[in-house]
């Protein structure tokens, strides 16, 4: 790469074209000139030291402050030279930047840089030279609205240090709006500006000025184009006939497992095997072209190096589709890189379409496709499971038996040599089976060409992901402050939230999440809730989840408590989480339920959480969880805590999709999972 820092002097002069607030400097290279120099401007005078080598100036003793004299100029030129000697004697000093000294502020720092995915990405944040301590920023995927540099000013922990905090007055949040727009409008402007840190830019009550500018450009830069896409006709993914070419007799291969996977398949199954004329029960043929009828899929299992000629007769054969299973490509390093390229411009030639090689290929359980070497096909139902690990599938297909969950699509995406995460998104959002949609992410290529994608299929469909690589473990060190606080994670959080995808980080928590948003009403229009239960404990809890996830527990009005001071027992807790008391029978919560529905503009969600006892059965909780349901337009939410004596009722509630859960901690997990992806909340616990 052919990056290069520009010196602080060129980043103010670029900076000031954006009309940006910086202070006046001269450059100079002796004593006397910064003697000079500081008396022209004005004393104080701040001076530091200019070095491409030296990127941190404080560390290396290169500024100094409060500079008010002529003599205290010719002392400091003299110190800050020596120092940055002493700090490194390699260092080329290309002189001193006096600069004039802004007034103290509110420091801050605005940032931005290049996201390998997602392209340029702009931070704000508490600056100063402690900003990797406090770490408090928040970043947006260029291009951004005003409404969303309001909301990113609003977001950080500092605000109110903005906005005026005990006593102080209010700071210029006008003019920071103005700036982090022209900031944003520079860093798009400029194609060779890759990274940059404002930092810091200091925020008085009126106006700001920026007293450091670090900007790494790239000459070489090449706009990279966008990816030219053919997409995949929705009826490549309905073969009436699939070939397996590699199928196998012996139980310990893969072709027999893949094979054995798809006996089931109601459409034509052709074994390909040079060897045998039957494979598993069924007639085998030579090579895939001497099948005499068309086939709509070619599963392919044969060695990596024969793939290339496997394809080559699949293109002849007229194959709209093929999955390679196979590994030893692009994941073997260079060789299997020029082979999966082969395969490719093979594939091309023929107009073939690739899913994998090197993956699991597809699981269709409502049609009977099942191209996978799983142990047990899953059941069908309303699932897409889209993953970049097989084992991850392995283990979801697995633990969805047990667990009584079906698919509609469960898809490996390996390579990605052709077929992408994009691809198969659009695929699920357009299947009339899918009712919600679970990702599994490690990294994406194209992310602008992701939100486009997932942004749409969002809005009819619930998007959930789990976004593998959150560790700092790994991640490129980085020379600016900004390409250390907002790393690749961060960007695809950012994305994620942007495009409508909820962000859970365990496989319970990506089902649990389908389920919260499996109702048609989906997302509650809010985040105040009230909790109703029959259990003291449960009660206390709630509290302490809703405030570590960010439901918001809201006061019951006088009004309200009233009325149901009528029905209750003298002694309840008259206030929000409603206990009912442990012996709260079936009326007790039908006419609170009642009262509810009744002052539904007061809340929009509902927790029922009940536990197994003697005066209230699972089944009767359900039916009324059902019938309020039936009077609000608000969401409910039920957890019947317990073991399996409370089935009857969850039955009852999954059957009309009401979300019900198992586990109270997970039911104010999920949901406030869902309120960071519709309404920003932030939380403790979510993070
Ligand atoms: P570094 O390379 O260490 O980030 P900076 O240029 O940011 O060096 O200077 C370090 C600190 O000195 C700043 O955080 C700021 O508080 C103060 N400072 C730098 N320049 C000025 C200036 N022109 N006016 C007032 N304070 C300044
Ligand atoms: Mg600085």
């Amino acid at each position: 790469m052919t990056q290069k820092m520009l010196s602080e002097a060129e980043g103010y002069d670029m900076l000031r074209k954006y009309d940006l607030p910086v202070p006046e400097y001269q450059i100079v290279k002796s004593g006397e000139d910064a003697a000079h120099a500081c008396e022209r401007m004005g004393c104080p005078v701040v001076m530091k030291i200019i070095s491409p080598q030296i990127v941190h100036k404080s560390d290396a003793g290169g500024v100094i402050v409060g500079i008010g004299s002529r003599k205290a100029a010719l002392g400091a030129f003299t110190k800050i030279i020596d120092g940055a000697k002493a700090y490194d004697p390699e260092a080329h000093i290309e002189g001193v930047i006096v600069e004039q000294q802004a007034e103290p502020g509110l420091e801050l720092i605005i940032g931005g840089r290049t996201d390998a995915a997602f392209g340029k990405v702009i931070t704000f944040g508490m600056g100063g030279t402690m900003v990797e301590l406090m770490k408090d920023v928040t970043l947006r995927i260029l291009p951004i609205t005003d409404e969303e540099i309001r909301q990113m000013i609003k977001e950080i922990n500092a605000y109110p240090l903005i906005a005026g905090y005990r006593g102080s007055k209010p700071r210029d949040e006008e003019d920071l709006v103005r700036i982090i727009t022209n900031v944003a409008r520079f860093f798009e402007e400029n194609g060779h500006v890759v990274e940059f840190d404002i930092n810091p830019i200091r925020l008085y009550e009126k106006g700001a000025c920026a007293v450091d500018a670090r900007i790494i450009v790239d000459d070489d830069i090449k706009v990279v184009e966008k990816p030219v896409r053919t997409p995949v006709p929705m009826e490549y993914f309905n073969p009436r006939s699939i070939a397996v070419i590699g199928a196998s007799q012996d139980s310990s291969k893969m072709g027999y497992a893949v094979m054995h996977n798809l006996l089931h398949f109601p459409g034509q199954l052709y074994p390909v095997n040079n060897k045998r004329s039957e494979i598993q029960g069924l007639k085998a043929y030579p090579t895939i072209t001497a099948i005499p009828a068309p086939v709509d899929l070619a599963v392919i299992t044969v060695p990596a190096i024969h793939v290339p000629g496997v394809i080559e007769e699949c293109g002849a054969k007229g194959v709209p589709m093929a999955v390679i299973i196979t590994a030893g490509f692009k994941e073997m390093g260079e060789g299997g890189k020029a082979l999966e390229d082969r395969v490719l411009a093979i594939a091309k030639g023929h107009g073939t379409r690739i899913i994998g090689p090197n993956c699991l290929g597809v699981i269709i359980p409502p049609k009977g496709i099942d191209t996978t070497y799983v142990h047990q096909s899953p059941k069908p139902g309303n699932i897409a499971f889209i993953s970049q690990s097989g084992a991850i599938i392995n283990t979801v297909v697995d633990w969805s038996l047990a667990k009584n969950i079906g698919f509609s699509n469960v898809i490996s995406v390996g390579n990605q040599s052709d077929l992408d995460f994009l691809d198969y998104i659009r695929y699920v959002g357009k299947d009339e089976k899918t009712k919600a949609i679970i990702l599994y992410i490690e990294q994406i290529t194209d992310g602008k060409g992701f939100m486009e994608v997932v942004s749409e299929v969002a809005k009819v469909k619930p998007v959930i992901a789990i976004k593998a690589g959150s560790s700092r473990r790994g991640q490129a060190a980085s020379a600016s402050h900004t390409g250390s606080l907002s790393g690749s994670y961060e960007v695809y959080m950012e994305a994620f939230r942007k495009s409508g995808v909820i962000v859970v980080h365990t496989l319970t928590g990506a089902f649990l999440a389908a389920q919260m948003l499996a109702h048609p009403k989906r997302y509650p229009k809010g985040k105040r809730a009230v909790v109703i239960t029959n259990a003291g404990g449960f009660a206390v809890l709630s509290s302490d989840y809703a405030e570590r996830y960010g439901v918001e527990i809201v006061d019951l009005p006088a009004s309200v408590v009233d009325e149901m001071n009528e029905f209750l027992p003298e002694f309840w807790n008259k206030g929000n989480p409603i206990d009912l008391l442990g012996d709260a029978t079936e009326k007790r919560f039908e006419k609170t339920f009642e009262v509810l529905a009744r002052h539904e503009d007061l809340w929009d969600i509902a927790f029922i959480i009940t536990f197994p006892n003697l005066v209230l059965t699972s089944e009767q909780i359900a039916k009324q969880i059902l019938k309020f349901s039936a009077m609000t337009q608000n969401r409910l939410v039920a957890t019947l805590l317990g073991g399996d004596s409370m089935n009857i009722g969850r039955d009852m509630l999954k059957e009309h999709s009401i979300p019900s859960f198992e586990e109270l901690d997970y039911t104010y997990r999920v949901m406030g999972r869902v309120l960071w992806q519709k309404f920003r909340v932030k939380a403790p616990g979510l993070l």
